[in-house]
């Protein structure tokens, strides 16, 4: 999976939400970009840990 979280189209979050939940549970990261989170900065396109 190359794709980011901050280019997932609203019809493949809404298939995609099993996966969604295990990418943005638990959030360390913030797209500071985007306002999406994340467990990981790889799946989002300018993320920043958060504290
Ligand atoms: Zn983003």
């Amino acid at each position: 999976m190359s794709k980011t979280l901050c280019e997932w189209k609203k019809k493949e979050i809404e298939s995609k939400l099993t996966q969604l939940t295990d990418i943005v549970s638990p959030s360390h990261y913030l797209c500071k970009k985007c306002a999406r989170t994340a467990n990981d900065k790889k799946y989002l396109c300018k993320g920043i840990k958060l504290k």
